[in-house]
């Protein structure tokens, strides 16, 4: 039986398509490939400069991500698991930091303040204590007179911001330098893959395609950017009484600061408000003044729009046995709505997992 399981393990490694080169297909193929897997990566579109995404690309999220890595105090089980996830990938960025590899990769570690106006329970309930034991670092609550007008709770922890593309290709050229395969291609649904000459006969195939091919539990969240050339030292967050926000995202790296970001689930408008624009930048202003020196302004270099892939229910991250003999596995990990980033290295990390088990189920 044993021997069986490692057979179908050592099956399962011989080659692994891994569907998406957004960021958590990108993590997963690394991920993969470190663990001895032999993987291709099959996608239609690929990290590039964010200067050259153009708006035919608002499928493919990760390029107009801000980035950074907002933790939320974990109310329900699908939090519970996405705040497990954030952990893991914040622990992995601070290894890649102490690994010297922070401008690589386009990472940068700093203060994340965040201001609510109208603060949910699980908001006034967190603790310096508590914070410590869901895993903030330097967690501190703000004291009223630190708070901007209108603002009821505030607080400020480490986290990090990420310029995108940057880190993309990043792992992308670590994925290629350990042997990992690239095919560019538009597919039609996941099951294609064991039915290409090229991967005939293999057991697994990932699906990181972030909406899910069709999925409709999947509803695209619209997310209004404004990309300011003005740097910022630490990354805002403030939920306003009106359901609106406003973040602050310094990508570094010379890629500015994102400013945003509407949450408009359902609305498919690729063109930019300037009036949601001005809005933001108001807001902006208004909450973190130092952002402008004296006599300075805004300078902006592009207004965007992005699509979070926000699924019912949560992310899916799980597998399904394709109805085939020898058994096939589709391992699904998609619908990452707006934490693809911060959630990454846990979405890898529980891939392999279902790997493994697929193994284990199958052997
Ligand atoms: C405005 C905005 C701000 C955001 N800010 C943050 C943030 O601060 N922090 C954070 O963690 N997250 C943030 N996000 C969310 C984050 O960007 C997403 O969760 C993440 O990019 C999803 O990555 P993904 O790899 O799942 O999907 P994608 O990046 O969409 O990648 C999907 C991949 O699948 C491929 N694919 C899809 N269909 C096919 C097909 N038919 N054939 C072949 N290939 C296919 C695509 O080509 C692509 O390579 C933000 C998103 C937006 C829009």
């Amino acid at each position: 039986m044993m021997e069986c399981q490692e057979g179908k393990r050592d099956e399962i490694r011989q080659h692994i398509v891994v569907i998406g080169a957004g960021v958590v297909g990108i993590s997963t193929g690394l991920n993969l490939v470190q663990e001895g897997f032999h993987v291709t990566i099959v996608a239609r579109d690929f990290p590039a400069p964010f200067e050259t995404i153009s708006v035919d690309q608002i499928n493919y999220t990760s390029p107009w991500a801000g980035a950074h890595c907002r933790f939320i105090p974990p109310t329900n089980e699908t939090e519970k698991r996405e705040h497990e996830m954030a952990l893991l990938t914040f622990r992995h960025m601070e290894r890649l930091v102490k690994d010297g590899k922070q401008a690589e990769a386009g990472i940068r570690f700093m203060k994340g303040v965040e201001y609510v106006e109208r603060p949910p329970q699980a908001y006034l309930d967190l603790t310096e204590a508590k914070a410590a034991e869901l895993g903030y670092k330097s967690f501190r609550r703000l004291d009223k007179t630190e708070l901007p007008a209108n603002v009821e709770w505030g607080a400020e922890y480490q986290t990090f911001c990420l310029n995108p593309m940057m880190y993309c290709a990043f792992l992308l050229r670590n994925f290629a330098r350990l042997g990992g395969k690239i095919q560019k291609k538009v597919l039609q649904c996941p099951q294609e893959v064991f039915d290409m000459p090229e991967f005939r006969g293999i057991a697994a195939v990932v699906n990181c395609s972030g909406f899910g091919f069709d999925d409709p539990a999947v509803i695209p969240n619209r997310g209004q950017l404004v990309i300011v050339a003005n740097d910022c030292d630490v990354t805002i967050t403030r939920q306003n009484k009106d359901g609106s926000w406003v973040v602050a995202i310094p990508r570094g790296y010379d890629g500015g600061t994102v400013v945003g970001g509407t949450r408009e689930p359902g609305v498919l408008d690729t063109v930019p408000d300037p009036l949601k624009s001005k809005q933001m930048l108001k807001n902006l202003k208004e909450t973190h003044p130092q952002i402008l020196p004296e006599g300075q302004d805004f300078k902006v270099l592009r207004e965007v729009v992005g699509r979070r892939p926000m699924r019912e229910g949560g992310p899916r991250v799980e597998y399904e046995v394709v109805d085939r003999n020898p058994k096939k596995a589709l391992v699904h990990a998609y619908g990452l709505g707006g934490r693809g980033y911060e959630c990454s290295w846990g979405v890898a990390a529980a891939v392999k997992d279902l790997l493994d088990q697929f193994a284990q189920d199958v052997g």
